[in-house]
């Protein structure tokens, strides 16, 4: 285990943390480690990349990558700068990163990191949950603090309609359950809901969640797949959802954990078990956005639905040192886009779909 790590930012930027020019304080990092993925999600994979992915897998080779990775110390080294600025929570997210070689070293050397107010990096990952079986053990070991899984259904017809692999509820139902063995805990399930697809799942994942002890979190769909799935039609509403799990489990809201927590939360009457919602669409929470991203090629997404990225990576490749990079991100970060503009005339879908930006 690598010795505590202070880090020191030069004066000119040691003050200044991440801040944007709607004055919102940028304290929260996703990191995609890879673009590949295991499943072929139709609301996710659905333009012509899944041909190559099915051949790759019946290979038993990896899927092959749209966009490139960095090296983990190449990773790391960005991670640091970051943190350097101001941010005190790590997301680490894909494609799938349990795919990615390395994971373990990774987060080992991220739960020695301390922020800029001596506390331990919040280190947390979004996983897809196939490989968490054997994976949730050296994660935790290696200093994960929790782990968000990905599921759009509680029943394995659904979801193996939606993943496109067989064997693929059983996998991840054994993955929550180690990893709740291993400690990572809370587990948070994320469902994304599509209208005509899982939208069915809505009761028996309220249900799911008081059964397994897990907070299940319902995703209102954003157009950030491959294709040209996305209508506004297809978005099931928090109001709906609140709804539909309220006549059959009363529900009672929960105050925010932060102010820029995206999903509101709830528990149930009689106290046992919580459920979010994260409602991009209905209700939008821009205003209190705390976050930016880096994509598995090292480009900087100041927002989710960006038109533009910034190619930190490209910067120091070139050979910038560290004070130079430090405030290249801090005049990127100035940038960040207010708010989305989905459903309003002129909408652009981003310049990369969701599997090329990471959750
Ligand atoms: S859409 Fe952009 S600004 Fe809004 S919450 Fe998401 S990342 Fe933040």
């Amino acid at each position: 285990m690598a010795a505590a790590i202070c880090l020191n930012p030069s004066p000119e930027t040691r003050s200044a943390r991440l801040t944007d020019s709607h004055g919102r304080v940028i304290h929260d990092l996703r990191v995609s480690i890879t673009d590949r993925c295991n499943y072929k999600c139709v609301y996710c994979r659905t333009g012509e990349s899944v041909a190559h992915a099915e051949s790759a897998i019946a290979a038993g080779l990896e899927a092959p990558t749209h966009y490139a990775e960095l090296t983990i110390e190449e990773y790391l080294r960005l991670i640091k700068l970051f943190v350097g600025l101001g941010i005190t929570k790590v997301r680490l997210t894909g494609g799938e990163p349990l795919l990615r070689r390395g994971l373990v070293e990774l987060i080992q050397e991220l739960g020695s990191l301390r922020t800029l107010t001596g506390e331990p990096l919040d280190v947390a990952l979004t996983t897809n949950g196939h490989l968490l079986g054997r994976l949730a053990a050296p994660l935790k070991a290696a200093g994960l603090d929790r782990v968000t899984v990905s599921m759009d259904a509680v029943d394995e017809p659904t979801f193996e309609r939606i993943t496109h692999v067989p064997g693929s509820f059983q996998a991840v139902l054994g993955g929550i359950r180690a990893a709740r063995a291993a400690g990572l805990t809370p587990i948070k399930i994320n469902c994304v809901l599509l209208r005509g697809f899982n939208d069915d799942q809505v009761e028996s994942f309220a249900r799911f969640a008081r059964r397994e002890d897990v907070v299940v979190r319902f995703i209102e769909f954003m157009p950030l797949e491959e294709g040209r799935l996305w209508t506004p039609e297809i978005v099931v509403p928090l109001r709906e959802i609140v709804d539909r799990i309220g006549r059959v489990l009363p529900l009672v809201s929960l105050p925010p954990l932060e102010a820029s927590e995206t999903a509101r939360r709830y528990t149930f009457a009689d106290g046992i078990g919580e459920i979010g919602i994260i409602a991009p669409v209905s209700q939008a929470f821009c205003g209190a956005c705390s976050r930016v991203r880096l994509t598995s090629d090292g480009k900087i997404r100041t927002c989710l639905f960006s038109q533009i990225e910034h190619d930190l990576y490209g910067h120091m490749r070139r050979g910038d040192g560290d004070d130079e990079l430090r405030e290249y991100i801090f005049q990127i970060v100035q940038g960040k886009e207010a708010r989305h503009h989905i459903g309003e005339p002129g909408f652009l879908k981003p310049s990369r779909s969701m599997i090329h930006i990471g959750g």
